[in-house]
């Protein structure tokens, strides 16, 4: 049977930027505040108090990401909690912190929430007029996962 999570016209958009991308995402979230100010903002920690700043409105604010904020997208991910991600990460640098990163893009894919990665993809999501209108979220199907066998 397909199911669908039902996403409402005011998004929760968590944003993530690592260190040398950060300047990135403030730069085109400032460009893009009057879009942004429909929706939610949840971020990273460190991610979160630079676009509070520079935007000048609420963000929620989680763990630095190295420190477990990465982690808590992930989790509120997982409890369909969050419609979609923008995540600068940087393609140029080993983090401390990798296997909470790519976990959290698992976790994007497994619960098909839509992410951009790069700037080029922000502008194409920001634009999308699905940004500003409910939206039936496909949920993949898991119930032959659920039905494996377990050896004994
Ligand atoms: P930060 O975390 O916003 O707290 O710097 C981002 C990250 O995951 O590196």
């Amino acid at each position: 049977m397909e199911s669908y999570r039902k996403f409402a016209p005011k998004k929760t958009i968590a944003m993530i930027a690592h260190d040398h991308k950060k300047n990135d995402l403030i730069d085109w979230a400032y460009y893009n505040r009057d879009i942004l100010n429909l929706h939610n903002l949840i971020a990273t920690g460190t991610t979160g108090k630079m676009l509070e700043e520079k935007l000048n409105r609420d963000v929620t604010k989680l763990l630095s990401g190295p420190l477990g904020g990465d982690q808590e997208i992930g989790s509120l991910v997982a409890n369909a909690k969050i419609d979609v991600i923008i995540f600068f990460w940087d393609p140029m640098e080993a983090q401390p912190h990798d296997s909470d990163v790519k976990a959290l893009l698992r976790l994007g894919i497994v619960w098909n929430i839509p992410m951009a990665c790069d700037r080029a993809s922000a502008d194409f999501m920001i634009t999308s007029p699905l940004l500003n209108q409910e939206y039936n979220c496909h949920i993949p199907n898991y119930e032959s996962y659920f039905k494996r066998k377990i050896a004994p």
